[in-house]
Order: C-alpha cells, then sequence, then structure tokens
C-alpha cells in the first residue's frame, strides 16, 4: 500500500516550498488511493512551537490537503510528534548498539575539535577518527564505571559507495570514505533528526518518500540506517527547489512567501493548490487550469520535472482571477458580498461623498450586489481588488477625465454635440423610459440615438461612456449605466450627481 507522509518541522509558518511538498504527496497518496500521513518533525525542542505547528496544520487544511493519519486524526502508527517518540528511538538505538553497528563515543567536545583541527591541517575530511569505534568491552566498561557522558556513533562502511534510484533524479551514489561515523543519539539522550527520520518513516511504514531536494544528502546517513537496522528502503522521491525569478533560492526578500501571507492577501486556496502543482509538474498538455479533484486524477510522479521551478507571483495572480471567475456566480456574490459587508476599506474607497455613500449602503441591502460583481468580475484577479473596482464604477472623475490627454481629444472630437443630445433625451425622459427597460431598452436607445448623431463606434461610445460615468474605461458600458441607474431609481444615485 501507498504511504507517504508530509513531515514539516514546526519552526515557521508554511512556506509554499513545504506547501507544494505537501501537496505532491497528497496527490500521489490520493492517485494511488494510499494514505497521506502527517508527522510533526519538532525534534529541535528550541525552535519547534506550539503556534507555529497549529500555524500549519490550518494552512494545510485551508488548501484542502487533509490527512489521513496524523495530529489530531490519530491513526495506527502514532503518535505523530517526534517528541512523542523518544522511547521508541532509545530503543532503536540500543539495538543497533547490541548489533554493533553503533558504539558509544566518549570522545569531548575538546577531543572532537582537536580531531576536526588536525584534519583541516591534513587537508583531509573532518572524519571522526576517535578511539572508541574499536575501544575493547574493558575500556568502554571502565568509563561507565567513571559516569562519563556518552554518544551513540554509528559506524559508517570504510569504502564503498552506496546507490538509491531516487524517482525524479534517477540514481545517486555517494563514496562513503568521505562520511566518516555520524551520531544518532547525544549525550543527554536526545536522538538526531537523521535517526528520527529513519526510524519513522520505517515504523509508520512509509513507501515513498517524497521530499524537497535539500533533503538529499540526508538520505546517505538515513539509507545507512535502514539497511543497519535491516528495515527495507522506501522509494525517495526528492523535488527541486522553488526559485525567485533571479534563480536565487526564494527568500522573504523576494516578497510574500508563506501560505498564510497569501491567504490574508486575498488569494483563494484553490489558485494556491493549482499554481503550487505547476512548479515542477504539469499533465503534458498546455493546460494550466486545474481543481485540486483534477490534479488528484492527471498527477503522476514521472511528470515531476528534474530542473529548479521558478516561482512567479503574476502568474499566480493571474491564476487566482482564473479561479475566481470559475466559482459559480452566487458562491462568487457570497464571497463578495460578504466582504463588501464587512470591510471598512470599501467605505474608505468611497471617499465619502454622500453618492457613494448612500450607494454603499444600497449595495448593503442586497440590491444590487449581484449585478455588481458580474460586471466587475471580468477586471479583477483577488477579491479584495473588488472594493477598488466597486468604488469606481460608482464614481464620477469627470475632470480628471477630460483634461487626461485621451479625455482632451474626445472633447475635441464634439464632446458638447454629444452632451447637448445626452441632456435633451435626459431632460425630455426618454433615456429614463429606455432604462427602464433594463439592457434591451438600453440597446434601442443607444441605437436609435447613433442614427440621429450619426455616429457609431469609438466616435459614439467614448464621449457617451465619458458622459455617463465620468470615465474613460470600465466594464461593459450598458451593464454600468443599468446598475448605476438602479441605484438612481432607489431616490439615491443620479449619473449627474456630481
Ligand atoms: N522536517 C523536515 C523539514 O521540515 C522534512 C524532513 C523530511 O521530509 O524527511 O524540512
Amino acid at each position: 500500500q501507498v504511504r507517504v507522509r508530509f513531515a514539516p518541522s514546526p519552526t515557521g509558518n508554511l512556506h509554499v516550498g513545504g506547501a507544494r511538498t505537501a501537496l505532491f504527496n497528497y496527490l500521489f497518496a490520493r492517485s494511488k488511493g494510499g494514505k497521506f500521513v502527517l508527522r510533526i518533525e519538532d525534534t529541535d525542542l528550541e525552535r519547534s512551537t506550539k503556534e507555529s505547528e497549529e500555524a500549519v496544520l490550518q494552512d494545510l487544511s485551508w488548501l484542502g490537503l487533509d490527512w489521513d493519519e496524523g495530529p489530531g486524526v490519530g491513526g495506527d502508527y502514532g503518535p505523530y510528534r517526534q517528541s512523542e517518540r523518544n522511547s521508541l528511538y532509545k530503543q532503536y538505538a540500543d539495538k543497533l548498539l547490541e548489533s554493533g553497528h553503533v558504539y558509544r563515543c566518549f570522545c569531548s567536545n575538546e577531543e572532537l575539535e582537536k580531531m576536526k583541527e588536525i584534519a583541516k591541517l591534513k587537508q583531509l575530511p573532518p572524519v571522526y577518527t576517535g578511539k572508541w569505534a574499536t575501544a575493547t568491552d574493558a575500556e568502554v566498561q571502565k568509563e561507565l564505571e567513571r559516569g562519563t557522558p556518552y554518544t551513540y556513533r554509528f559506524r559508517v562502511p570504510k569504502d564503498g559507495s552506496l546507490k538509491i534510484s531516487d524517482l525524479i533524479r534517477g540514481e545517486v551514489s555517494w563514496n562513503l570514505d568521505t562520511l566518516g561515523d555520524f551520531v544518532i543519539m547525544r549525550s543527554n539522550g536526545q536522538p538526531v533528526y537523521n535517526f528520527c527520520v529513519t526510524v519513522d518513516d520505517a515504523t509508520m511504514a512509509i513507501s515513498h518518500v517524497i521530499r524537497a531536494e535539500e533533503h538529499l544528502p540526508n538520505t546517505l546517513r538515513q539509507a545507512l540506517i535502514y539497511k543497519a537496522l535491516g528495515f527495507s528502503m522506501p522509494y525517495f522521491a526528492h523535488v527541486s527547489l522553488i526559485l525567485a525569478p533571479d534563480r536565487s533560492k526564494l527568500s522573504k526578500r523576494h516578497g510574500a512567501t508563506s501560505v498564510g501571507q497569501f491567504r490574508e492577501m486575498g488569494y483563494l486556496p484553490q489558485a494556491m493548490v493549482n499554481y503550487l502543482a505547476l512548479l515542477g509538474w504539469g499533465d503534458g498538455t498546455e493546460n494550466e487550469f486545474f481543481t485540486l479533484k483534477q490534479l488528484v486524477e492527471k498527477f503522476t510522479i514521472e511528470r515531476v520535472n528534474k530542473s529548479g521551478a521558478i516561482f512567479d507571483s503574476t502568474k499566480l495572480r493571474w491564476m487566482n482571477g482564473q479561479h475566481l471567475r470559475a466559482i459559480p456566480s452566487n458562491e462568487l456574490t457570497k464571497l463578495i458580498g460578504e466582504r463588501w459587508k464587512s470591510t471598512e476599506t470599501v467605505l474608505y474607497g468611497f471617499s465619502f461623498s454622500f453618492f457613494r455613500l448612500f450607494c454603499w449602503e444600497l449595495i448593503c441591502i442586497n440590491l444590487l450586489e449581484q449585478e455588481a460583481i458580474q460586471l466587475l468580475k471580468d477586471g479583477i484577479d483577488l477579491v479584495p481588488d473588488s472594493d477598488k473596482a466597486l468604488s469606481n464604477l460608482l464614481s464620477y472623475p469627470l475632470r480628471d477625465t477630460l483634461t487626461s490627454s485621451e479625455g482632451k481629444s474626445i472633447v475635441e472630437d464634439n464632446l458638447s454635440e454629444v452632451a447637448a443630445h445626452l441632456l435633451a433625451a435626459y431632460d425630455g425622459g426618454e433615456l429614463l423610459a429606455a432604462l427602464e427597460e433594463g439592457h434591451a431598452g438600453w440597446q434601442k436607445w443607444v441605437k436609435g440615438f447613433g442614427k440621429t448623431l450619426k455616429r457609431k463606434g469609438k466616435s459614439l461610445f467614448m464621449p457617451l461612456r465619458v458622459l455617463l460615468t465620468g470615465k474613460l474605461h470600465g466594464p461593459d458600458m450598458g451593464a454600468s449605466i443599468l446598475l448605476i441607474h438602479k441605484a438612481g431609481t432607489h431616490g439615491i444615485v443620479s449619473p449627474r450627481a456630481e
């Protein structure tokens, strides 16, 4: 059975790199009908915090990556926090001691430092050369009686090489002569990271270890421990790094990098998931739009790319727009409407003019919400952008418009002629009557209006748009006018209010 795990260290927020690793594990498990295990690697007691564990769990849930075993869910292979598994590590460390794969090392820190210095002078790799690898039982016994502190040191085979086959990188091999015996348990009884990971992966029956490329060097030590414990090795798949556009490692200085930051900026989880999947994976076609469900259907580890993926926040934003527009209209109305009702930013965006404040009230009572959202959604990528789009729609910056260079050319293009006729139509009531009839009424009126003026296309629509909305550009003019008019018929708004 396929069993994979995501094993975050709760020492900070969930980074997009970590989220992608979690996603690939999730997709692999779901596509194979396997299990997705969540394990908290909190062996670094000083840096691990409960808050950051909670934040990571929250981010994973927000992304929709539910786990089958782990904190909050339980499972047959728990506990799922390394800090709760110490007795297990001790048990396996002792097993290795008994089988001779591990020995007690009584070297003091000074002795170890000295070894390093000598190796440096001789330009040799800094491997352990102390006497405890070959000490006699009597020597060991003597130190034990003295109560000298000791570490558990793993005996690395002195020559030869070790090979693993990685599902993404192919064959990876290491020479063992530069590795040196390494510590698996400190003198205070604290097990060392690589040892914990191996014991956990083995005892949790993990079949595939999918993780970031930066863990590849750890795999060598872990593989040696697997062998020594007589466990069969899982398959490994090391996913490439996520890079910034300048190809350096993605970091804070490149802007937002944590899932929580993107959530706060108003990104949708489905867009995040889609974008993260494309960092190093594609289904082999031009298609880039996938829901989580579709990703589960399409994902294969063979299609994961070996080279580093570039994190492009502009593309992420674009992708968010794609997902936003894919939301069914009643849900989108709820999402944006809730925001309009609960946030003050819109009000500030409206700069407190009466016209806008009243219109805001109107939208609050659901009269125009649905129509406004449908009108605005094509022009925005993020839900929070809807605030600005709405206040833009309802603002009437005629002075700015007419003094801009594009505006000036429209004035020259006989704006006054159109204005005079428009005013007549307004005062004569034909315009309002047409608007009462909705879209069809508007279209009919515009057609007739153009005919009278012998204008069509841009020379008709640009002056009209300027006069009716105060702006040079915007969403569909007819729909905009109808919306503004609707607000007006409730006694509150008229396009001529300012
Ligand atoms: N705890 C490690 C990390 O957060 C992951 C180790 C692993 O996947 O083997 O980077």
